[in-house]
């Protein structure tokens, strides 16, 4: 099989250099690291790269970050950004000890979303939690319910292109905490701070970092909540306890030893959208390459928007069906060609490309990667 694949002759297509992107990355997680970014790291090579992070100068970078944060979100007075080791996987552990009081109710419509809610489930010390469901390429809704004390919703579901609003939910109860995963879209999207109490993520979408820490802008009822549940006792890992990561956070610190590297190219990823005029213009990129990208599916006779609602379309990260020939197919040649990462999300088991689009990435890259495509398409055909 294998063989016979590297054997196909249309593996061969050559796009023209004048149609190709100037800069070939469209993964979907981690984002193009912008070469900004990585020169930063060079720059740090002697003043930071190999210094403890208990000292003033990587103290120094953290709180950067944080305050970068801050100001980027235009986060109101009280809320504070957390950050500890782990990424966004690690987050939903720590959530479901630290934050969770008793039972949670969770929106699941793709792989992402789904993994607090199973986290939560499988968690002794918690009531089973009440999980709503929908279709792959739809999203949720959370449906305000009398005990439940945190409501946990998904801003972009990385692996379907969906993208669903951060509204608190009518009918929740009083101090009841609504925590969005926003890995994806965190820095690519505008969001109203007084519609969440906690919203986490990673550096690697369109901080366009590493990945490996997570961050999580909280409110003070979710801090109150974190010291509460800390205080009654309940057993809680040390890597896992979101109090600690409260103790040291207010210090620019982190329990153990952080990627300083990571850390310097998102400092540099958030001075360069707050420079450029902050999350709206950051969400503009964003919002203009995806405008390209499904104006240029709708339109085309073998590719379509997977996601049906257009204002449910993701402006980070595109998913588009592709008919008439194999996506896989279509993906590969596009490696050849030095076009990288457009790949469908394997379990979704479509024939389908997959584009991130976060700030980093170049609209007119976006539009070159169209008219890449229909030239290998036009060859398929
Ligand atoms: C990428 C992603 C994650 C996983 O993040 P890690 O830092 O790799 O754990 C979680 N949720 C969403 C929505 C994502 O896009």
């Amino acid at each position: 099989m294998l063989a016979e694949m590297s054997d196909d002759p249309r593996l061969d297509i050559s796009v023209p250099g004048n149609l190709l992107p100037v800069d070939g990355r469209f993964c979907s997680g981690p984002s193009k690291v912008r070469p900004a970014q990585a020169e930063a790291v060079a720059a740090a090579a002697t003043n930071l790269l190999g210094t403890s992070h208990r000292q003033a100068p990587v103290k120094g970078l953290v709180g950067r970050v944080r305050g970068g944060l801050s100001q980027l979100f235009q986060l109101p007075d009280g809320y504070e950004v957390l950050l500890g080791n782990g990424g966004t996987t690690l987050f939903w552990d720590a959530a479901t000890f630290g934050l969770i009081e008793n039972k949670s109710q969770h929106l699941s419509f793709g792989e992402f979303s789904s993994k607090f809610a199973t986290a939560a489930k499988d968690a002794p010390f918690l009531d089973n939690p009440q999980i709503i469901e929908a279709p792959a390429g739809t999203k949720a809704d959370a449906v305000g319910t009398p005990g439940i004390d945190l409501y946990g919703l998904t801003h972009n579901e990385t692996s379907t292109g969906v993208v669903a609003p951060i509204v608190r939910p009518s009918g929740a109860d009083d101090g009841a905490i609504v925590a969005v995963d926003a890995t994806s879209i965190a820095g690519g999207i505008v969001v109203d701070p007084s519609q969440f109490d906690c919203y986490y993520f990673a550096p690697q979408k369109c901080f366009a970092a590493d990945g490996g820490i997570w961050l999580a802008a909280c409110s003070p009822t979710a801090i109150e909540r974190i010291e509460r549940i800390k205080a009654s006792g309940r057993w809680i890992p040390a890597i896992l306890d979101l109090q600690t990561a409260v103790t040291n956070s207010r210090g620019n610190q982190t329990l153990n030893t952080p990627a300083v590297a990571t850390l310097i190219m998102l400092a540099d990823q958030i001075d360069w959208m707050l420079s450029n005029g902050g999350l709206g213009w950051a969400a503009s990129r964003s919002e203009k390459s995806s405008s390209i990208l499904y104006g240029w599916a709708e339109s085309s006779a073998y590719a379509a928007p997977f996601v049906a609602k257009p204002d449910e379309r993701s402006p980070v990260v595109g998913t588009i069906d592709i008919d008439g020939f194999d996506a896989p197919m279509l993906c590969d040649i596009l490696r050849r060609n030095g076009v990288l990462d457009t790949d469908s999300y394997r379990k979704l088991g479509r024939n389908q490309i997959r584009v991130g689009m976060f700030p980093a990435v170049e609209p007119d890259d976006v539009a070159a990667l169209c008219a890449t495509i229909d030239y290998v398409a036009e060859r398929l055909l």
